[in-house]
């Protein structure tokens, strides 16, 4: 029996209560982790919107790193004692798959948002008897106990702080990925980060570490905006007025930048993006979009804007590379996070929704 402390989200507009849960059987092809530290991302908080999710009750949580328990029959590569990074959940065989561009799935709704598509453990069991989805990006974190899928698993080594790497698995390779797979930014260019939170700082440090010369970080939020400049922002804007923070990057860079990248979702916001670009620029979506963007006749103008999902990660490849760049001091995503103790997670979670933490992380013991 895999029994687990777990932070259990009854409706939209409740706090998480903590409650003792059975967690189903692995299947073949699945891993059983002791959950050391887990992130709290901004897609854990949209779980609460109206008919967003469909499995209520809910355990969400989706970057992790523990240890492993258990592993199935069929699962090779991975042993009990393991220290693994969690991250999204993937079919491994469709086309995008057989790509290796996991994040774009063909079961990823599924599997990720819906929690419906499990192959096998896909619910925990709360007391009396009742249902609850364990399966929220195939992994619901704010749990002492996990079971997910093999390959949402990456082994690293047993001498790194899994509190560090906890957040790895979304949030981080959201933005660096983006920089580094999708823009693959070149050395002495320009990009401009629309939203400086853990996204768009990781965004920021990806930048710097492929040798961008001009990073210019927009927020609404002064002290994130300071974070910026001390990760490495060679301007910063505060938010607001998106005419002139347009006009304000483009001269700052002369003819705008080679890259912009939102984070925001904000339409508007997505516009701006485009504007403080030079032609040929390209612009990276990487936000939850909170309603249409109207493109205008000059809007584009030999630009280009590109939606990207998980920063178009293979998990599997970028998660070593990135902890590689944090141990040779390249990538210091560690100074965004603060700590937390699991039973204070509705504390983290309202310090994440006000901006005062960029990136809570939920130590479970
Ligand atoms: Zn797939
Ligand atoms: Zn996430």
């Amino acid at each position: 029996m895999i029994s687990a402390s777990a932070a259990v989200l009854r409706a939209g507009d409740r706090p998480y209560a903590i409650e003792e849960v059975i967690l189903d059987e692995p299947g073949a092809d699945q891993i059983v982790v002791q959950v050391a530290a887990t992130g709290f991302c901004h897609s854990d908080a949209v779980a609460r919107a109206p008919k967003f999710v469909q499995v209520w009750p809910l355990i969400t949580g989706h970057e992790a790193a523990g240890v492993v328990e258990r592993v199935g029959s069929e699962v090779s590569g991975i042993e009990v004692g393991d220290h693994v990074v969690l991250t999204f959940a993937y079919c491994g065989t469709c086309s995008q798959c057989a790509d290796n561009h996991p994040a774009y799935c063909e079961t990823f709704v599924q599997r990720n948002i819906l929690g419906l598509l499990a192959t096998g453990g896909a619910r925990a069991t709360a007391a009396g008897d009742e249902s609850v989805g364990a399966r929220w990006f195939g992994q619901s974190t704010f749990a002492t106990r996990t079971v997910v899928d093999a390959r949402s698993a990456v082994v690293v080594d047993r001498d790194l702080p899994l509190d560090v790497l906890a957040p790895l698995g979304c949030g981080i390779i959201t933005g660096a990925g983006t920089v580094l797979n999708v823009l693959d930014v070149r050395p002495g260019t320009s990009v401009a980060i629309f939203g400086v939170g853990s996204v768009g700082l990781a965004a920021l440090l990806a930048a710097k570490a492929a040798g961008a010369e001009s990073i210019i970080a927009v927020d609404l939020h002064p002290a994130r905006l300071e974070l910026a400049t001390e990760l490495g922002a060679t301007a910063t804007i505060l938010g607001g007025d998106n005419d002139s923070v347009a006009e304000q990057i483009r001269k700052l860079t002369n003819q705008g930048t080679h890259y912009s990248i939102d984070t925001t979702g904000v339409p508007e916001v997505i516009l701006c993006a485009l504007g403080s670009m030079r032609a040929r620029g390209v612009c990276a979506s990487v936000g939850i979009q909170t309603g249409d963007v109207v493109l205008d006749g000059h809007a584009l103008s030999g630009k280009q804007l590109v939606s990207v999902i998980e920063g178009d990660a293979d998990p599997r490849t970028l998660i070593p590379h990135l902890i590689q760049l944090w141990r040779d001091g390249r990538f210091p995503f560690d100074r965004m996070l603060e700590r937390f103790p699991f039973t204070a997670i509705n504390e983290a979670e309202k310090a994440s929704l006000e901006g005062r933490a960029v990136k809570p992380v939920l130590v479970m013991s």
